[in-house]
């Protein structure tokens, strides 16, 4: 049983999201009008309470008071410190609530407690302090003019505007805060479409941000369907900017719906990873960073190591240390003690991710551990194929589940592993383990992927993070994350 704390935190967050959820509209909460969504604890298929669901009215309304927010002196004119001591607030506020917000983010999403404190409030705290630091420190650069006479020339950064982020159900706090803390550090107001599988821990941030005293409009939130409020959304023409992310699909669906106003857009989508081992890694640290990569959060992780490559000289004790690994992993409902694993986040989730066993399966690969597990929740156990091949689809298509596709590499070059890597339509990140400094630095040089990382594992806010290819367009994070929420404008003055 959970300690009687962790109980005491669990009741408080279900106590809190049990209300029925209007949408957050120039701060204000309104009444729920449509047919609510119901929203689902994935551990155990029972309703948690219910959010409206949003249409092109509602969109409206909250394009409208972004808007004004975004024109309103208190907001437009605010001095960039007095800006950034908001932010600062925000995340002090997160930290003080940090408990019962991680208790939620389990709720609806699914994840381990000690996942969620982490994960979901660890990086949200992260991102918004890392962001405000940006409010005074956006600046332009003085350019030398080579055209006759004096002049003075310059940059500049000028927020877009009312901003549309939406958002998915995998890591939806720290997601959800990252955008957010970037768009208001930049100086535009907000129109938030939070998942509608896991929409609790961004309604709760709207009463932070409340509380943190930012002007009224400047975060709306809208609940809703993708289909429904999402798409009046992105076709709103009152929007500057699209700040998406979620899957490859509706990402093309958006740039689409997009390229009516020219509305700026950054996408980030899915990814296919690749983990690559090589002879002299450090396996006591690769195996338990390379499994967590992937069955961690269960796999629903845009930039999991999904696809695995290991030297031919280290294969056998290399699996070994994964399935032995991944039997330890508890899986099971999230505010239980000692669960490391939690569930999917649907029940259509999880056929997905076994229909993809099954394909596995049937092309050929060995399943060497996992598949299905018991539950009312939406489980599924740690799953490894080995024997895989690159023409299969568990090698070539997101599966966002917890499994892992493995595949050997021997004598072959450098450049022959770094082909092999880089065959996939997507290109978000990649994992190498080596001890060799040359290694480290070809891999480095040759992923086709937004970032790499050797030896390691684990997200950075001060480095950009993006998608080469079919993985997204632009960045988020470091100054690219924030300036993606700005236009540049260049002045000459003659004098
Ligand atoms: P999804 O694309 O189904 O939904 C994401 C969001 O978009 C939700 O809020 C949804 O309501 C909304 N949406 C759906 N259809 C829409 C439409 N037509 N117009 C506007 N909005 C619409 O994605 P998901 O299933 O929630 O999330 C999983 C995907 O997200 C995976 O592919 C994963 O790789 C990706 N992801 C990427 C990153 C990254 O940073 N690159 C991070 C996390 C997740």
């Amino acid at each position: 049983m959970p300690s009687t704390d962790t109980n005491a935190i669990f009741d408080r967050a279900r106590a809190r999201i049990a209300r029925p959820f209007g949408h957050f509209i120039a701060g204000t909460w309104e009444d729920q009008r449509n047919e609510p969504i119901e929203v689902l604890n994935p551990a155990t298929a029972q309703p948690i309470g219910t959010i409206a669901s949003g249409d092109t009215d509602d969109i409206d309304r909250a394009v409208a008071a972004a808007r004004r927010a975004f024109e309103n002196p208190s907001w437009a004119k605010m001095p960039a410190a007095e800006r950034e001591r908001m932010l600062l607030r925000l995340a002090d506020l997160i930290e003080r609530d940090g408990d019962e917000i991680a208790a939620i983010e389990t709720l609806d999403n699914g994840m381990p407690f000690a996942a969620s404190r982490g994960m979901a409030v660890g990086a949200a705290v992260s991102a918004v302090r890392y962001n405000a630091g940006w409010v005074r420190r956006m600046t332009g650069e003085e350019v030398p003019i080579s055209v006759p006479g004096r002049w003075h020339g310059y940059t500049t950064h000028e927020p877009l505007g009312v901003a549309a982020l939406i958002v998915p159900w995998n890591a939806p706090f720290g997601i959800t805060c990252n955008k957010v803390s970037a768009a208001l550090a930049a100086g535009c107001t907000i129109v938030l479409k939070p998942a509608e599988l896991a929409p609790m821990s961004g309604l709760r941030l709207a009463e932070l941000v409340q509380e943190a005293g930012f002007p009224d409009g400047c975060l709306n939130v809208v609940t809703g369907l993708g289909a429904t409020a999402g798409a009046a959304l992105v076709r709103h023409p009152g929007i500057d900017k699209i700040s998406f992310t979620g899957s490859t699909a509706t990402g093309q669906s958006i740039l689409r719906g997009a390229a009516e106003s020219l509305t700026r857009v950054s996408l980030e989508l899915g990814g296919k990873s690749a983990s690559v081992v090589f002879p002299d890694a450090d396996l006591q640290r690769a195996i338990p960073a390379v499994a967590m990569g992937i069955f961690g959060n269960s796999g629903q992780v845009c930039a999991a190591g999904s696809r695995l490559f290991v030297h031919d000289t280290i294969f056998d004790r290399f699996i070994t240390g994964l399935a032995e690994f991944g039997e330890k992993l508890v899986v099971g409902p999230g505010d239980q003690p000692g669960v490391t694993m939690g569930p999917l986040i649907s029940a259509p989730q999880k056929a997905r991710v076994l229909g993809y066993v099954e394909a596995g399966k049937a092309e050929g690969a060995t399943l060497l551990m996992g598949g299905d597990a018991e539950g009312p929740g939406y489980f599924v156990k740690p799953t490894i194929f080995i024997n895989a091949q690159p023409e299969m689809q568990i090698v070539r298509e997101e599966i966002f589940g917890p499994v892992l596709s493995v595949m050997r590499f021997s004598n072959e070059s450098l450049d022959e592993v770094v082909r092999r890597a880089n065959d996939s339509i997507y290109g978000l990140s990649a994992y190498i383990w080596t001890q060799n400094l040359s290694t480290a630095h070809a891999m480095a040089s040759g992923l086709r992927t937004g970032s790499v990382k050797v030896n390691g594992s684990g997200m950075e806010f001060a480095l950009p993070f993006g998608g080469f290819k079919q993985s997204g367009l632009g960045r988020e994070n470091g100054r690219a994350g924030v300036e993606a929420f700005t236009e540049k404008k260049s002045v000459m003055i003659g004098y």
